[in-house]
C-alpha cells in the first residue's frame, strides 16, 4: 500500500470559514464586494497594528498596484530580491519598467542591505524597491526602510509568506510604503486565492480600491479618467479569510514547532543547517528550510529524491530571478564577489511543514533524512 502523502504546506480549514460563506449566500452578497470584503480588511489591520488595507484578487495584483501608487512607469528603474518568488518582480514589467536585481544576505536570506547601497549608487534614478521576507523569514527592515527613505525612495515590503512575522516586535507589512500579503492556497491562511495591500495612510488604499474596480469615476454613468483593472477580492473569499485570520496564530505557532523539530533533529549533523534568521524577529516559519554544506557529498537533490520515493513533499529553494531565463540580461547587483543567493539556492531545500503532519509524519520525514547521512 502506498504511504500517506505529506505535503509541503496545504490549505488548512477550520469550519468557521464556511459560517461566513453562508452568511453571504444567506443574504444574497455572492457579488462582488459586501461586508465580509470590508470585514477582512479591518480586521487584518487590527492585527498588524492599524493601518489601512485593500482586499484584492491576489497578492500579485497588490504589488502591481503598489507600484503604480508609487508612480514607476514606463523604462523606470525598480530594485529587486532576486532570491523570490517571480510575483515579486514580475508586476514591474506589468508597468514597463526594468527590474535590477539585489543579491541576499547570510543572516536572513533577503535583500542584502550593502548590495542595495551598490545599488543605488549605480542607479540613483530609481524610482522603487522591492523585497521580500523569504519564506516568512524577515529581512533586515530598518536597514532596507532607511536607506530607500535617505533616497526619497519608496519601498514595497513583499510580506505575501511573512503575515504573522515580527521584526523587533512590530508586525512585518508594516515597514514599507506599502506592504503586500497573499493568501493563495498554500500560504499560511488561505483564501483559496487572494490579497491584500496595506499601508498607514488612508489615502494610497482609497486610490488603490478605485484602481481595483476599474477605475470609475464617481458619476451616475460609467466615466472613466483612468485606466483600471478588475482586481477586487469577492464577498465570498473574504469570508474563508475571516475564518482564517482567527487561527492564523495557531498556525503560526504549529509551524514553529515544526522548524523547531526539525532543528533539533539535525543539531548533532553539522553539514545541516535550518535556514537562519535574525534574534531581534519572529518568522512565521512558513517554510522550514535547510541548506547542506558545499562539500557534503549528500546534495539536496539525494533529499527530495528519498523523501519523493516515500511520497513526501519537497521543493527546491526559489531560484533567484537573475538565473532565470525571462529575466537574461538583467542587471544583479551584489555586495562582494560571490552571489549569496545562488549558493542557497544550490545547497538548499525546504522541507515539508505542513501544520496537519502528524509526529509520526515528522519522524518519518527525519529518519529518511538521519539515514541519508549515517546519523
Ligand atoms: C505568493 C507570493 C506572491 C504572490 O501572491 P499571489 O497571491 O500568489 O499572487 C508574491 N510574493 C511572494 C514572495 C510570494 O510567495
Amino acid at each position: 500500500m502506498e504511504q500517506k502523502r505529506i505535503y509541503l504546506s496545504s490549505p488548512t480549514m477550520h469550519g468557521e470559514e464556511l459560517s461566513y460563506i453562508n452568511e453571504a449566500f444567506d443574504t444574497n452578497w455572492v457579488a462582488p464586494l459586501g461586508p465580509n470584503v470590508n470585514e477582512f480588511e479591518k480586521e487584518l489591520c487590527s492585527y498588524v497594528g492599524g493601518g489601512y488595507a485593500a482586499a484584492l484578487a491576489s497578492g500579485t495584483a497588490a504589488i502591481h498596484l503598489a507600484l503604480i501608487l508609487a508612480g514607476v512607469g514606463r523604462d523606470d528603474i525598480v530594485f529587486g530580491t532576486s532570491m523570490t518568488f517571480s510575483a515579486t518582480v514580475n508586476p514591474i514589467v506589468y508597468v514597463g519598467g526594468h527590474p535590477v536585481f539585489i543579491d541576499s544576505e547570510e543572516d536572513t536570506w533577503n535583500m542584502d542591505p550593502e548590495a542595495l547601497k551598490k545599488a543605488f549608487a549605480k542607479y540613483p534614478d530609481v524610482k522603487a524597491v522591492i523585497a521580500a521576507n523569504l519564506y516568512g523569514t524577515p529581512a533586515k527592515l530598518d536597514e532596507i526602510r532607511d536607506i530607500c527613505k535617505e533616497h526619497g525612495v519608496p519601498f514595497i515590503e513583499d510580506a505575501a509568506e511573512s503575515l504573522g512575522s515580527r521584526y523587533k516586535g512590530i508586525q512585518t507589512g508594516n515597514f514599507g510604503d506599502y506592504g503586500i500579503f497573499s493568501f493563495n492556497g498554500n500560504k499560511i491562511i488561505t483564501t483559496s486565492g487572494g490579497g491584500m495591500l496595506f499601508c498607514r495612510d488612508e489615502e494610497p488604499i482609497k486610490k488603490a480600491r478605485f484602481y481595483a474596480t476599474q477605475a470609475r469615476e464617481p458619476e451616475r454613468h460609467y466615466e472613466h479618467k483612468e485606466i483600471g483593472y478588475n482586481y477586487r477580492m469577492s464577498n465570498v473569499v473574504a469570508g474563508i479569510g475571516r475564518g482564517q485570520l482567527k487561527h492564523l496564530d495557531e498556525h503560526v505557532s504549529l509551524k514553529r514547532d515544526i522548524y523547531r523539530t526539525f532543528k533539533e533533529a539535525f543539531s548533532d549533523i553539522p553539514e545541516i543547517k535550518m535556514n537562519p534568521y535574525l534574534e531581534c524577529s519572529e518568522p512565521n516559519f512558513w517554510l522550514s528550510c535547510m541548506t547542506i554544506d558545499e562539500d557534503c557529498s549528500v546534495k539536496p537533490l539525494d533529499v527530495m529524491l528519498a523523501l519523493e520515493k516515500e511520497n513526501i513533499e519537497t521543493r527546491p529553494i526559489w531560484k533567484p530571478m537573475h538565473m532565470q531565463p525571462v529575466y537574461k540580461g538583467t542587471d544583479m547587483i551584489l555586495s562582494g564577489d560571490e552571489c549569496v543567493c545562488e549558493r542557497i539556492f544550490k545547497t538548499g531545500l525546504c522541507l515539508p511543514s505542513d501544520i496537519k503532519n502528524t509526529p509520526e509524519d515528522m519522524e518519518r520525514i527525519i529518519s529518511i533524512i538521519r539515514k541519508l547521512f549515517h546519523a
